[in-house]
């Protein structure tokens, strides 16, 4: 059983049954993918989560060419071309020497649909609380009903894994310990605007993606439509910095996407505060605080047999997408291994 049809928990899943396991995968949301996010606004695909994938691990990296392969999308070999700013990254990996980085014409959720393709996803349902049920972990669902599996993993971000984890007792030994270890983990915020323009707009905007260096409230300006096969409309999505993020997080968004327009004026021109119409986000865990990423998923094995693991880019060196998917299939080997 898997919670989390994000990337982590898709490769997990996708691994575990490609090694013959039975494997179900729960997920809240209406479609899978996570934070590897495309909304359809006005017919156009946009990318409101990461603006690209981006990755070196050979695994990862024949993971991305299978998308194109079985007509999932249509990749961008190495978009962004155009990049502007002297600000950092959300991922400075991104950019670094033998890095590849590729977006999908359909947006980069052809990913994770591409990773899902032949699993069983059950969508819409939120898993509420995890109990012990005998020898079995119990996950409670918000439609009323229960699962009982011998084998759960956690693919979700930190926070929400350790929501799950306080409904559990306290005083195993192993439990307490993995508890007490993600406490001192986080991830960061971040606000994002998504703004569609007349089409003309477009041409004149000079990036593929832009950090700004000077800015307290912008992290990242994406040329979304520059992604897209002829553009109905110029789609811009903004993305703010963590401690701005922060600072608004419980505001309406009425109160920081105005703000966060007019910070882009100042760096593309005052077209960006005039938007035909605009959409927002509110990322609550969108990336991993770098620095505090754990080696590896941790799995915690209960009296009795039943295990409780843990993956997601919180459990790889670097986070981002990569590490999610390195976490969920380094995951699945050593489920696999312990099952043999
Ligand atoms: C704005 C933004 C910018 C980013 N930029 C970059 C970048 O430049 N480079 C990079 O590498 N990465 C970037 N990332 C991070 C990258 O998107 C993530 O590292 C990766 O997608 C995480 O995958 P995951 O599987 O660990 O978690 P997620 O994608 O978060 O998947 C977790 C899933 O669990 C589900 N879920 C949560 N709680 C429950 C529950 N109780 N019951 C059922 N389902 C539940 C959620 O709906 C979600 O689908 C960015 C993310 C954001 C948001």
């Amino acid at each position: 059983m898997v919670v989390g049809a994000g990337v982590s928990g898709l490769e997990c899943a996708r691994a575990l049954a490609r090694a013959g396991h039975d494997v179900l995968v729960i997920d809240k949301a209406r479609g899978v993918g996570g934070r590897c996010a495309t909304r359809r606004i006005e017919g156009q695909p946009v990318d409101h989560g990461l603006a690209f994938l981006h990755g070196s691990d050979p695994g990862f990296l024949a993971a991305l060419d299978a998308v194109a392969a079985d007509g999932a999308g249509t990749p961008l070999e190495g978009w962004p071309a155009a990049v502007q700013g002297s600000g950092s990254p959300c991922q400075p990996d991104a950019f670094a020497p033998g890095e590849r980085r590729v977006a999908f014409a359909e947006g980069v959720s052809a990913f994770p649909k591409h990773l899902a393709r032949e699993l069983r996803v059950r969508l819409q349902t939120r898993v509420t609380a995890l109990g012990l049920a005998g020898l079995r972990l119990a996950l409670e669902l918000d439609d009323g009903g229960r699962i009982d599996a011998e084998t759960v993993v956690l693919a979700l971000p930190l926070e929400q894994a350790r929501e799950l984890l306080a409904t559990l007792p306290a005083g195993i030994a192993d439990l307490d310990g993995v508890r007490a270890l993600l406490s001192m983990l986080g991830t960061l915020p971040c606000l994002t605007v998504m703004a569609g323009y007349p089409p003309e707009i477009g041409a004149a905007v000079p990036f593929d993606l832009c950090y700004p260096a000077g800015s307290r409230a912008l992290q990242l300006v994406a040329h979304d439509s520059a992604k897209r096969a002829a553009p109905a409309q110029c789609v811009m999505v903004y993305q703010a910095r963590p401690a701005w993020s922060r600072e608004r997080l419980e505001a309406e968004p009425s109160q920081w996407a105005p703000e966060l327009l007019e910070a882009a004026a100042g760096l593309c021109g005052t077209w960006t505060a005039q938007p035909l119409w605009h959409q927002t986000h509110r990322w609550r865990f969108a990336r991993v605080d770098r620095g505090s990423e754990l080696a590896g998923p941790v799995v915690v094995q209960f009296p009795g047999g039943a295990r409780l693991a843990l993956a997601g880019e919180s459990f790889a060196p670097g986070g981002g997408v990569e590490a999610a998917f390195l976490s969920g299939r380094r995951l699945a080997a050593r489920l696999h291994e312990e099952f043999a």
